[in-house]
């Protein structure tokens, strides 16, 4: 009988097959579910069913072949998660933790109860704003959120606060409006919590963000923080993670104000784009992590062995098709800088098609070089 724990992913994207490609074979074995054979995981996995990330039975096909069961989007069917868990089956993160977090609403709230800092916020029917009471949000901006389904920038908007207040927002239903932090530094932390319970943070990340596309564009590590600052925003992470009472991987989108305030933006309850430099950069990845927590172990050494940086590789806007990288044999034997392609056949305006993680001995060569990669990293047609 095969004694290998049975490993079930729902979501064959960058993130499972990342996941995938640091997985420890020799005693694991993974099943994928994904809605279309060429997915990137596919390639690594054992098996893979296809079905809908949505569609309850697929799930419990899944949950059938697997041991533990884990995500890696979050836009899936959470409520066959909640009851297979209440049969008994192991899933990490806990379901209710994805629940809530599908709803950013319903996280606000979660926030505020346990007193984690946070924007001031309002949650309103887009034909109710008139009752709102704006003396909450003193800028003439606020920002407007779909409290479900989105992602990456889509559904958020940043309103006059003028036209909010005159009902004009581009979102119907029920949203929340946030106060706008103003000149904020985008920070991330990602907490790893393994089935006892022990935790355990990698050192914070400075994100940068494309102004059309809303993804995140470059990253560092450390973040160019005071280490007061450092120290507090890896102890409000794991505090908000602390009251999700969950084991996995989780990473914690930081707002670092103007004043030095440390705000909880939001949390995705799985292995994030903030953390790709993980794989290089530190001595344990999140992907092995996230790994190491669904096989029982212990958590492994976060931390990070040199400057790194990252930048997505994404579809150029006039390109729709066939694609590759130019140069990429060039670039594959450069040392300090490490190509992750995701496999995926056609490339469209800012997909993700792949990221490059730049390593360097001090923080003033990672830019240097991070900026050389960023002006001459290319993709073209095939
Ligand atoms: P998503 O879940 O789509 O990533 P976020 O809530 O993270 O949405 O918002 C996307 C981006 O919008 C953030 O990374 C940040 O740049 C900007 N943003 C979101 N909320 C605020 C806010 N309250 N003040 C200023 N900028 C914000």
């Amino acid at each position: 009988m095969d004694s290998k724990i049975k490993v079930g992913i729902i979501g064959g994207g960058q993130l499972g097959m990342m996941m995938l490609q640091e997985a420890n074979f020799d005693i694991a074995s993974y099943t994928v579910l994904e809605s279309s054979s060429d997915c990137p995981a596919s390639p690594y996995c054992q098996n893979l069913i296809i079905g809908s990330l949505n569609d309850a039975n697929a799930i419990e096909q899944l949950a059938a072949v697997s041991d533990v069961l884990t995500w890696e989007i979050e836009h899936i069917n959470v409520d066959a998660l909640i009851q297979l868990e209440a049969q008994g089956k192991n899933i990490i993160p806990k379901p209710l933790v994805l629940k809530m977090i599908q709803d950013k609403g319903a996280q606000k709230l979660f926030f505020q109860a346990n007193n984690i800092p946070t924007a001031p916020f309002e949650l309103v029917d887009s034909t109710m704003l008139a009752a709102v009471d704006f003396s909450k949000f003193p800028q003439n901006k606020i920002v407007v959120k779909t409290r479900t389904g989105g992602y990456d920038g889509k559904g958020v908007s940043i309103c006059n606060k003028s036209d909010v207040q005159n009902g004009i927002i581009p979102f119907e239903g029920s949203v929340l409006l946030e106060q706008f932090v103003e000149d904020v530094l985008e920070l991330a932390v990602i907490v790893a919590v393994d089935q006892h319970g022990n935790k355990s943070s990698f050192p914070s990340i400075e994100m940068y963000f494309n102004a059309q596309s809303n993804l995140v564009e470059f990253l560092y590590s450390p973040a160019q923080i005071a280490i007061d600052v450092e120290i507090k925003a890896r102890e409000i992470a794991e505090s908000v993670i602390q009251a999700f009472q969950s084991p996995g991987l989780f990473a914690v989108e930081l707002f670092l104000t103007r004043s030095g305030e440390i705000l909880v933006n939001e949390i995705a309850p799985r292995p994030h784009n903030s953390g790709h430099h993980t794989i290089e950069g530190c001595v344990t990845s999140q992907f092995a992590q996230l790994n190491r927590i669904l096989l029982g172990q212990e958590l492994g050494n976060s931390t990070l062995k040199q400057p790194s940086a990252m930048l997505n590789i994404v579809g150029p806007e006039n390109l729709i098709g066939g694609y590759q990288l130019e140069n990429e044999d060039m670039w594959k034997q450069q040392t300090d800088v490490f190509i992750h392609m995701y496999g995926k056949t056609e490339s469209r305006p800012n997909r993700k098609l792949g990221h490059v993680t730049v390593i360097a001995d001090t923080f003033e060569k990672l830019i240097e070089r991070a900026e050389y990669v960023k002006e001459n990293m290319t993709i073209i047609p095939s």
